[in-house]
């Protein structure tokens, strides 16, 4: 059913042309937000998600493809929201890439990437939301961090630093904001089946000669007690909880959403 628990509010989601930034922008266009869609993509099943969207808030969906490691293109992009919608009251930080290798073997060019994309995008995006946000002393930044931004996994050194230091981030930044109506939370998803993740487990399949569901089911499952895969729902969902009225007392959080994971 179609809510409005967001009407009059306007979002701009990194990453959101796939998986859990397109799932978060789902759930917040269904409660009547404006929506700054983000990330790459075919630029007509880009065009058909923001019609789609569109139609479903009944307010303005609009897509800019800045690219997230680069500083200049996130002021045009962000420029362009202040634009349309005056300011971005919901700010998630969510566009993210993996590389997976042991440390002495970890291409430097592919570290920069995911320290810029990962990390240093949401300071960009955050900082510039934050005028904004403390005109109108209202504000939400989500910052989608991971298990791993609170765990970590051998050969992921990048991907974990730069997790690690976005929860750190949002932490600051709560204590920063925290008397200003604004709030900084990150959630930590455990593995969730979207591009990324598959590319895992094909990779893994290929270099283990098994099949996809046995590297899914017993090496990335491993250590989600689960044993399934967090859906995308889960993860819009907390993101949504987050950014309404009532959760205006959550600040600095890092929220899990991992099936036990990280309890262990
Ligand atoms: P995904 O590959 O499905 O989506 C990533 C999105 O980021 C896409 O829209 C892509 O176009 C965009 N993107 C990539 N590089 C970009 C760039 N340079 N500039 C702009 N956009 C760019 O991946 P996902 O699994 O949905 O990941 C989304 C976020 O969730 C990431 O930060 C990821 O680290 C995090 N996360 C994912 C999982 C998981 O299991 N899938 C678990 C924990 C955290």
């Amino acid at each position: 059913m179609m809510g409005q628990q967001l009407k009059g509010k306007s979002a701009l989601v990194t990453g959101s042309t796939s998986g859990i930034g397109q799932g978060i922008a789902e759930a917040f266009a269904a409660e009547g937000a404006n929506i700054m869609l983000n990330g790459f993509g075919d630029k007509a099943a880009i065009e058909a998600l923001r019609a789609r969207l569109e139609k479903q808030s009944g307010a303005i969906v609009d897509y800019h493809g800045a690219d997230m490691s680069k500083p200049a293109e996130i002021e045009a992009m962000m420029k362009r929201a202040a634009e349309r919608f005056g300011a971005v009251d919901i700010l998630v930080n969510n566009a993210g890439i993996q590389h997976v290798a042991p440390v002495d073997e970890f291409p430097p060019e592919k570290w920069d990437a995911i320290i810029a994309i990962n990390l240093t995008s949401a300071f960009h995006c955050t900082r510039l939301a934050l005028p904004g946000m403390k005109k109108k002393r209202w504000g939400r930044v989500i910052n989608i961090a991971s298990a791993h931004g609170l765990v970590a996994s051998p050969n992921k050194s990048a991907y974990v630093a730069a997790k690690h230091g976005i929860v750190g981030f949002t932490k600051t930044l709560a204590l920063e904001v925290a008397e200003q109506g604004i709030t900084a939370n990150s959630i930590c998803p455990g593995f969730v089946l979207t591009p990324l993740v598959q590319k895992q487990i094909d990779d893994l399949a290929a270099a283990n000669g098994i099949s996809a569901e046995k590297a899914a089911k017993d090496m990335i499952l491993a250590p989600q007690p689960t044993k399934q895969f967090v859906k995308i729902e889960e993860i819009a969902a907390m993101a949504l909880y987050l950014a309404l009225p009532a959760t205006a007392s959550i600040n600095g959080a890092a929220m899990s959403v991992d099936g036990g994971w990280t309890a262990r």
